[in-house]
Parts: C-alpha cells; sequence; structure tokens
C-alpha cells in the first residue's frame, strides 16, 4: 500500500492499530448505556428482528410493492414479540423500561435502520402517534392508549393498537409551516351537562402506519366560535362516521411501512382533546393548541430519525470492506497471497480515503445524534420539576414563563463564567431551574442539529458509500443494501419537517444567550482537552468554533451596502449557512467527547480494554480528520458570509483611489527596492488595469476574522497524516467472513 511506509506502525511503536471493528462493548461505553441492561437487551432484541425478519423481506423483494402486506404485517408482529413495541412504554403500561425512553428509542430505531429505514420508522409511527398523548395529554388519555398499543402479554389474547400521526395535509396545507392547518373541528352536539361531541373532519397527506391504525391523532383548527384556536384530537377507528384510509403513497422509499393520504370525518367526545379543555363562557378552550403539542413532540422524535442515517453510514463499513478487498479475487492473474488478492481496491490510497470519509461521518452522526437522545433522558425529569416549580408560582407557558426563567439563565451564564472551584459556582450548578435552562437551550440547537446534519449530510456521504461499490452500489443485490439506504435517507432528510425547518429553528435557538455562553465555554475545554489529546483534532475544532462566533457575532451587527441586517431571520442566505457551520461544529465536538470517554472507561471492561489503546488511536484519527473537514466546511461558510456581503471595489469607482499608479512605483522602488513584485493592484498611465474584477478588497474591519481563520488554517496540520493512520488501519482491520444479515 503507498502509505505504508510512512505509517509504518514498527517504526513509531506509540502507535497501536485497531485489530477488529468496534463491537458492541465499545459503543455501550462511548454511547453511555454499558450500565443499562434494559438497554442492551433492547439492542439484542432489535438486532435479532432486523437482521433476522427485516433481513428478510428486504431480500425477498417486499420492497417493490407500496401496498401493506401480510409479510409486512408480520414484522410489526415481530417487534412486539421482541420487545421492540414495548419499549415505549412504563412497566405499568405493558413495557419494561422505566423512566424517560428517549435513548432506548434512539437505539432501538439505530438498530432497525442498520437494516432497513422503513422498517425503523414503522416501529417509531406508533410511538410518534401516541408521543403527544405521551407528553400532553391527560392522564386517563395515557393510561388508555398507552395500555392498549402495548403488546399482549401473560398470554392475552388481543391485538396492540396502531397508531398514525396526521399533521401533514394535502397542498396547499400544512406541511413545513404548521400553522397553515386546513383541518377543522367544530361543535356537532351540546347538551347541558354533558361532555360535548365534536365533529372532526381532516384530510391527511403522506401518513405513516395509515394502512392498519387503530387510531389517529390529528391536528385540527377550529372552524366553530365555540371552539377556541386549534388542538390535537384523538381519532378511533370504530367512531361514528368516515374513516377512510385513502390509497396508499406510491413512494420510492421505506417501502417496508406504510403510508397513505387518509381522509377523516368523525364525531368525536371532547375528551378526545389531547391535554384536556376548560369551558369558559360557552367556549371550549384546548388546554393545549396543536402547536404546543407538536412541539413537544418534535423535539424528542427527530433524534431518532438523526440517528437512523447514521446507522446506516456506519453499516456501510463492513460491506464495503468486503467488497473491496475482495473485488478481484478468482481472476488469473490475481493469486492468493498476491497484493492484489488480499488487498484489492484498498491498494488504492483514493478508495481507502473515502471510506474513512464514510466512517468518520457516520462516528460523528452517531455521536451528536446519541448525546442529544442522553440529553432529553437528562431533561425530561428536570423539565417536570420546572412545570410543577412555575405552576406553584402561577406560571403557566408562553411569555410568562419566559420571563420567569430569566433570572435562571442569568444564573446560568454567570455559573458558565466562573471557575470550576468556585463555591459559587456549585451552587449555581445545584439549582434545578439552572439546569434546565442549560440543558434546554442544549436541546434546543443539538436536535434540529441531529436531525439537519445527520440526515442532510448524511444523505451526501451515503452516496459516497454507494459509489464505493461501483455498479453493485446501485443493484438490489448490494450488500448492506446500500442504494436502498441512500435513498431512503432522503425521506430522513424530510419527513417531521425537512432541511428548512431545522434550519428555521437552529437560527432562533443557536443565538440565545445562553447556548451562547455555553459554546464558549465549550471551545474553552476542547482547547484544554487539546493540550492532553492532540490527536483527537480538538484544537482544530476550537479554533473553528472561535471562528464560528466570532462570524455570528460579526452579522448581528453587520449590513449590506443598502444598509439591510444581515443577520435577519428572513435571511436565509445569512442565518441557514451559518446554522449549517455550527452542525458540522456540533457533530465533531460530540464525537471527540466520546472517544475520552471510551479512553476514561475502557479499560474498566475486560473486552474493550484488550484492544483499547488501538480502537482509541482509530477513533481519534477518525475524529481528526472530521474535524479538519469541519474546520473547513466552517472557514468556507464564514468567510462566504463575512466578505461575500461587501461589493467588491471597481475599477471605476473611489476605491480604485487606493491602487499604484505604475509611475509611482518605480519611484517607490528607490526607497523601497522589491515593491513592485508585491503591488498588485497597479494602473497604467492609460488607465488601464490587470484583467480581473477590481481591485482586490480591502479587509478593513476584518482583520481580526482573516488572523482567526489563518490560525485555523495552520491547526490543519496533521489532519492528513491522520486520515493517512485511518486509511492504514481499514486496510488491515479484520471482518467477519460474511455479513451477518442476507443480501
Ligand atoms: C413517506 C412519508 C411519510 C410521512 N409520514 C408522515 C406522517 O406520518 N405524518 C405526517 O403528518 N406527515 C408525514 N409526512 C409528511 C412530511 O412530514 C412532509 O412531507 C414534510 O414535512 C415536508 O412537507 P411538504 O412535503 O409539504 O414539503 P414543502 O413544505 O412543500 O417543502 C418543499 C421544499 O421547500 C422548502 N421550504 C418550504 N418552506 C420553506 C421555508 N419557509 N423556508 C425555506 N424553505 C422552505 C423545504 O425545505 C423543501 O425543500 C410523510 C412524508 C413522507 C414522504
Amino acid at each position: 500500500m503507498g502509505t505504508a511506509t510512512i505509517l509504518d506502525t514498527a517504526k513509531h511503536p506509540a502507535w497501536k492499530t485497531m485489530l477488529t471493528l468496534p463491537g458492541d462493548a465499545v459503543r455501550q461505553i462511548q454511547w453511555r448505556f454499558a450500565d443499562r441492561f434494559d438497554l442492551q437487551m433492547l439492542v439484542q432484541s432489535a438486532r435479532s428482528v432486523a437482521r433476522g425478519t427485516v433481513a428478510r423481506l428486504v431480500a425477498g423483494g417486499e420492497r417493490n410493492t407500496h401496498e401493506w402486506t401480510p409479510a409486512k404485517a408480520g414484522m410489526l408482529e415481530a417487534f412486539d414479540r421482541a420487545g421492540v413495541t414495548a419499549a415505549f412504554m412504563e412497566p405499568e403500561e405493558g413495557g419494561f423500561i422505566s423512566g424517560p425512553k428517549n435513548l432506548a428509542l434512539s437505539l432501538s430505531a439505530f438498530e432497525l435502520a442498520w437494516v432497513d429505514g422503513g422498517a425503523a420508522t414503522a416501529s417509531l409511527a406508533s410511538f410518534l402517534a401516541l408521543s403527544p398523548i405521551h407528553e400532553k395529554g391527560t392522564q386517563a388519555q395515557v393510561t388508555r392508549y398507552k395500555t392498549l398499543a402495548a403488546p399482549p402479554q401473560n398470554g392475552e389474547e388481543r391485538k396492540p393498537w396502531r397508531g398514525a400521526f396526521a399533521l401533514t395535509e394535502p397542498i396547499p396545507y400544512v406541511g413545513v409551516d404548521t400553522g397553515m392547518l386546513n383541518g377543522k373541528v367544530a361543535i356537532a352536539e351540546w347538551k347541558e351537562d354533558e361532555e360535548p361531541w365534536l365533529q372532526v373532519d381532516k384530510r391527511g397527506r403522506f401518513i405513516t402506519n395509515i394502512a392498519f391504525a387503530d387510531f389517529v391523532t390529528a391536528a385540527v383548527n377550529s372552524s366553530d366560535p365555540r371552539i377556541k384556536g386549534s388542538c390535537v384530537v384523538i381519532l378511533e377507528v370504530g367512531d361514528e362516521g368516515a374513516f377512510d384510509r385513502g390509497t396508499p403513497t406510491k413512494k420510492l422509499v421505506h417501502q417496508l411501512s406504510s403510508t397513505g393520504d387518509p381522509v377523516f370525518s368523525l364525531k368525536v367526545p371532547a375528551s378526545r382533546i389531547v391535554g384536556g379543555y376548560t369551558v369558559k363562557d360557552g367556549v371550549i378552550i384546548p388546554n393545549f393548541n396543536h402547536g404546543e403539542v407538536i412541539e413537544a413532540v418534535f423535539r424528542r422524535t427527530r433524534v431518532p430519525v438523526g440517528l437512523m442515517s447514521a446507522a446506516k453510514l456506519l453499516s456501510a463499513v463492513e460491506p464495503v470492506i468486503r467488497y473491496q478487498r475482495e473485488r478481484f479475487r478468482g481472476a488469473e492473474g490475481s493469486k492468493p497471497g498476491s497484493v492484489r488478492y488480499e488487498q484489492g481496491i484498498q491498494q488504492r490510497e483514493d478508495a481507502l480515503h473515502r471510506l474513512v470519509d464514510v466512517w468518520a461521518t457516520g462516528e460523528a452522526a452517531a455521536s451528536l445524534g446519541f448525546a442529544a437522545a442522553r440529553l432529553f433522558d437528562r431533561l425530561d425529569p428536570v423539565e417536570k420539576y420546572k412545570n410543577a416549580t412555575l405552576k406553584e408560582r402561577g406560571v403557566q407557558g408562553g411569555r410568562a414563563e419566559m420571563r420567569a426563567l430569566k433570572d435562571s439563565e442569568q444564573r446560568a451564564i454567570e455559573m458558565l463564567s466562573l471557575s470550576e472551584f468556585s463555591p459559587r459556582r456549585a451552587t449555581l450548578e445545584a439549582d434545578p431551574l439552572v439546569q434546565f435552562v442549560l440543558m434546554d437551550a442544549e436541546a434546543n440547537v443539538i436536535c434540529p442539529a441531529t436531525k439537519l446534519w445527520n440526515t442532510g449530510h448524511g444523505t451526501n456521504m451515503m452516496r459516497e458509500a454507494v459509489s464505493l461499490m461501483g455498479g453493485y452500489g446501485i443493484t438490489e443485490d448490494c450488500p448492506g443494501f446500500l442504494g436502498q439506504k441512500w435513498m431512503d435517507s432522503q425521506l430522513e432528510a424530510t419527513y417531521e419537517g425537512p432541511e428548512a425547518v431545522q434550519r428555521r429553528q437552529l437560527t432562533v435557538t443557536m443565538t440565545s444567550e445562553v447556548f451562547l455562553a455555553q459554546f464558549k465555554a465549550w471551545t474553552g475545554a476542547m482547547r484544554r482537552i487539546a493540550s492532553d489529546h492532540p490527536g483527537t483534532g480538538a484544537c482544530t475544532l476550537a479554533s473553528a468554533m472561535t471562528l464560528w462566533q466570532w462570524t455570528l457575532n460579526y452579522l448581528q451587527k453587520a449590513t449590506d451596502p443598502g444598509g439591510s441586517k444581515l443577520y435577519h431571520g428572513q435571511r436565509q442566505g445569512v442565518t441557514f449557512a451559518l446554522a449549517d457551520a455550527l452542525c458540522w461544529l456540533l457533530a465533531s465536538r460530540y464525537q471527540i467527547l466520546d472517544i475520552l470517554e471510551l479512553e476514561a472507561h475502557g479499560a474498566d471492561d475486560p473486552v474493550v480494554s484488550e484492544s483499547l489503546a488501538g480502537t482509541v488511536q482509530f477513533l481519534s484519527d477518525l475524529a481528526h480528520t472530521q474535524a479538519a473537514q469541519a474546520a473547513g466546511e466552517t472557514s468556507r461558510i464564514c468567510a462566504e458570509l463575512v466578505f461575500g456581503y461587501s461589493e467588491h471595489p471597481s475599477w471605476q469607482d473611489e476605491s480604485h483611489k487606493a491602487c499604484f499608479l505604475a509611475s509611482e512605483l518605480e519611484a517607490y522602488e528607490e526607497t523601497m527596492p522589491g515593491i513592485s513584485a508585491i503591488a498588485v493592484d497597479v494602473l497604467a498611465a492609460d488607465g488601464s488595469h490587470p484583467q480581473k474584477a477590481g481591485p482586490c478588497a480591502g479587509c478593513t474591519g476584518n482583520s481580526e476574522f482573516l488572523r482567526l481563520q489563518n490560525k485555523l488554517t495552520t491547526c490543519l496540520s496533521g489532519a492528513r497524516l491522520a486520515k493517512d493512520r485511518a486509511a492504514d488501519t481499514v486496510g488491515k482491520v479484520m471482518i467477519p467472513e460474511a455479513l451477518d444479515y442476507p443480501a
């Protein structure tokens, strides 16, 4: 191999090589569930269904029809038997995991998507239908629907209820913009001293699980003055009226899930309003409008979707390595023992480097997504505490809540500015409301970042993975189903709000004072990590984080030549681009943190400790490669924004006065020999000038940017050496004889 001489580990004994692919024990430490036996069991169960039932369905061509078939229905039963369905429920509702389940659902979706994204979606869609009820429902609603949706236990003779979540409507109504709702709710009947009955009319578009759903949580607007605003209502298949499932969507992706355009016209009791209601002056006031319910739901459910794309990227590694190595076996000139036979396409540096990029992206995406999932698990109880505390103080929701939390936000910002040894810092850290605002600010950013970066950039990188398999990659026979996974990723980037929705959310949440104070503290911490772990790319990342924060600060104050503000909600060219850059940085940050975790705890695990040094070395090299890419993206985006909104000087305007005249240069040459060689914008006596757009733009006011960018560029030192080392490992790492699921 071309790089062998530089990377000869015999010459560099400090470098350790990873011998096998990172296994479960490594992942459990990195993604922090080494002490959660319940989650480890769930992973194994989900994996057995994925690599058994699901893989057989895909290999058997079940994706070739968009109809809901008995075989696909059988997959749901396999989920029930394996405990995948029950993962959403509390033990008293028929589940087996207590407490928050964001990490649990993410791990399960990750395992299913490792084989097929549609299977993962089919499992998640029922949870999505239950989520409005789980997040905002009354206790009676929670108990009824979660118990009905739990798989039968102890020989019970019943089919678990499946749900669908209906927000999206036929064009021109709800899609990205959840405010444009056409679904209607009105009073059907309201007898004195009795519960009112509602008439619900809702048409859905692209509704998952619809072929078999027993209940639907649907977003609707009031069309009746006796109902205020909007709400989410629960519809059941036996309700009076029409429950028309519509025709199946002819989708190109996720064919193992069911999707269609239903039409509902149903009469339901008012007790079906999610979260309940009050009556004031003869008007029903839902306790939560549809926007509040949906925000609470998507905030959490978008994380597993992002992790589905991460799983696919990591699942591509083993099939690609096998393909590359075996590529020339069997040819006459390729004898066992020869380089061509043993290494195949892996003789070529580009093939290895591209796989390193795919792998590094997968690692970063998984680290970001699992960090988000864990954060929501930690946030859930603190958020409940916050709600209870504010309720006690008579504060509930909206602006009143924002005002009430202002003080906690200032305390959080103060805490971040104090030394870690300060007693005041410890006091502030222990304050649950301070903890809430910190976690909330982070969650508000890393949830959309996971959805946006993992599925958006992840889809681009899935194309790279497919390309590494040549023609095979775009056939149904491709091991690891990479072609299908690539196409499927585009749906993951679209549903539950496409990229524009995530970017829009980020442009608001990433400018919160609390988030930016945390980001600054993270940058400092990254520098400290770099001093102990220089090989992780932490220093590169810290420099890129500094550049990003400087640019945001600059753009928030800067205007374009017309005097319009640059950082403005309507100016997506600025705000969306900065959001994109931030996602790269965050993914890289969590990737590095996961390596530190592995290094800190790997020695305690007998399986991991054996090859810990090699695994940490390899994962660090991937992280370094990724940090360099994140730095490059950040540098490119920030430079374009800082300079791109200034007019380029022109030869015609006043600014050319800063140029040298050719005649002047001759005179200067006497006192400053060599100046002619460095003067680039020189005007001849006849006014002619070099063939370019105009004199080079000055950098007044932006010299600090250039200083930071310059520093960032030099921080890239070593990044390609890390990539070479990672490539060397990719060329040597052992893989199993055959993939453990069929092609
Ligand atoms: C297979 C499948 C399953 C689905 N399952 C469900 C389900 O179970 N329940 C459900 O309710 N929905 C479901 N959906 C719908 C899905 O959530 C929507 O398709 C998605 O949110 C995008 O909405 P849209 O199709 O109307 O796209 P549009 O809103 O038309 O967006 C088109 C493009 O315009 C961009 N755009 C739109 N608005 C803006 C803006 N303000 N600023 C910048 N760019 C913008 C978008 O980013 C996108 O690139 C599903 C869709 C599919 C395909």
